[in-house]
């Protein structure tokens, strides 16, 4: 959308071919509905939250900047707010506004919009696009920009075509794996949290003896295990594990605030509080209640002791439990159920300063469909509205 309304701003004649009956069906039901369309990170930050890839963003970032997405939202009347962690949201609190500003782009600036079309194919002759064909039909172009996403969410529309149809024009594609995906554990009591979110929490997650990744913030138990901001994040380096053979760890801080000596102090003070009761009762201001039950199994203190009872032996215990939860990660839910898709179009036979193919001229590339993955915080929807941008202007020679 933004690379075809970019393209028609410019004078071209574009056409949109949508497979599905509506456009932005993943964009709708990103940050939870709410659409956390780009964070207010520079752009070096910017750069290092794609791990080990960021470098190829930098024109496309450069060129249409988060300010730029900012005002290109507000300027549609979807003004936009900042939060926690730069993150930014639509002042509405809805995605689905990103999506009605964007159908008003394509309408300003003149984009036929195709709905229905799945493209299939893409024709060329002498090294130079000519058309792209749809099934039966065959639509003629003198440029095509292929911003079919990722494999991810496939019931929003991208299958992984844009794959397909660049290896098909002899394009390499890197194998599309999940990026930003949940963990499933070997822990099944974790199972019976389902529901429960922890906000203010860290997790590290290691591999063998080596701390892999370290993340604070937000995170939620699920049916078969661990989703939420702070998760994907760290799912990264969990695949990359996994792959390997290896069984990372996540090691989850309940109070990552307070330091040993604090949390001791609290213990003791809600322990002299609670002196009479039994210990499983005594929890209640610390922890949410249906972490309680789990947490006094593991830290493998009789919950029928009274509090008064407890030794500096067993309240060490519980310290340790509290600061350092292990949960093995068993595997990683499949791509469908992934954010982001990692992989995709090789990096290296796209030329980053316009988002042209170098195998086959008029051919260029937008979003997802790329070999780039950012991190959770607005970063893979800016790129997405960056690189189409920049897709778009150098398709008319306008970079
Ligand atoms: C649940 C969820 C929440 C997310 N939340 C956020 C968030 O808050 N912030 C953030 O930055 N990122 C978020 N993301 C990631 C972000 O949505 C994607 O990275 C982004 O949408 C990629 O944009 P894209 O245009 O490349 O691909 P898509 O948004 O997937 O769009 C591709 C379009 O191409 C169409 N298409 C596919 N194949 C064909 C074909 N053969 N012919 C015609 N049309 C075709 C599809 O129908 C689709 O409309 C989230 C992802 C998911 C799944």
């Amino acid at each position: 959308m933004m690379a075809a309304g970019h393209a028609a701003k410019g004078g071209a004649a574009v056409t949109l071919l949508e497979r599905n009956e509506r456009l932005g069906k993943k964009l709708a039901i990103t940050g939870k509905g709410r659409g956390n369309l780009t964070n207010t990170a520079d752009l070096e930050d910017f750069i290092t939250q794609f791990p080990g890839h960021g470098r190829f963003l930098y024109s496309a970032l450069y060129r249409f900047t988060n300010d730029d997405v900012r005002r290109f939202f507000h300027d549609l009347d979807v003004p936009t707010v900042e939060e926690r962690g730069g993150r930014v949201f639509p002042q509405s609190q809805k995605a689905f506004d990103l999506v009605d500003a964007l159908r008003r782009f394509l309408d300003q600036t003149g984009v036929r919009v195709i709905y229905g079309q799945r493209a299939t194919a893409i024709g060329v002759k002498d090294g130079i696009v000519e058309y792209v064909e749809c099934g039966e039909k065959q639509f003629p172009a003198d440029a095509v920009i292929i911003a079919t996403g990722g494999a991810s969410y496939p019931a929003t529309g991208s299958t992984g075509d844009g794959y397909r149809l660049a290896r098909e024009l002899g394009h390499t594609v890197e194998t599309p794996h999940p990026a930003l995906v949940p963990l499933e554990t070997e822990e099944t009591w974790v199972w019976d949290l389902t529901g429960l979110s922890l906000k203010n929490v860290s997790v590290q997650l290691t591999v063998g003896s080596k701390t892999v990744a370290d993340e604070f913030g937000e995170m939620l138990f699920t049916h078969y295990g661990l989703s939420g901001p702070i998760i994907l994040t760290v799912s990264r380096e969990a695949v990359k594990a996994l792959k390997k053979g290896k069984k990372p760890v996540v090691h989850l801080n309940l109070k990552p605030a307070l330091t040993t000596e604090q949390l001791d102090a609290r213990l003791l003070r809600d322990f002299e509080k609670y002196s009479r009761k039994q210990f499983k009762n005594s929890l209640g201001e610390l922890l949410p209640q249906r972490l309680i039950e789990p947490v006094i199994r593991l830290s493998g203190i009789d919950g029928e002791l009274p509090v008064n009872q407890i030794s500096r032996e067993q309240r060490r215990q519980l310290l340790q439990t509290l600061t350092d939860m292990p949960l093995t990660i068993s595997g990683v839910r499949s791509l469908r159920e992934a954010i982001v898709t990692a992989g995709g179009v090789s990096r290296k036979e796209i030329d980053p300063a316009s988002m042209a193919s170098k195998l086959v001229k008029g051919l260029y590339f937008a979003g997802e469909v790329i070999d780039i993955d950012g991190n959770t915080g607005g970063y893979n929807l800016q790129a997405a509205f960056s690189t189409g941008t920049l897709a778009g202007l150098s398709a008319i020679g306008q970079e």
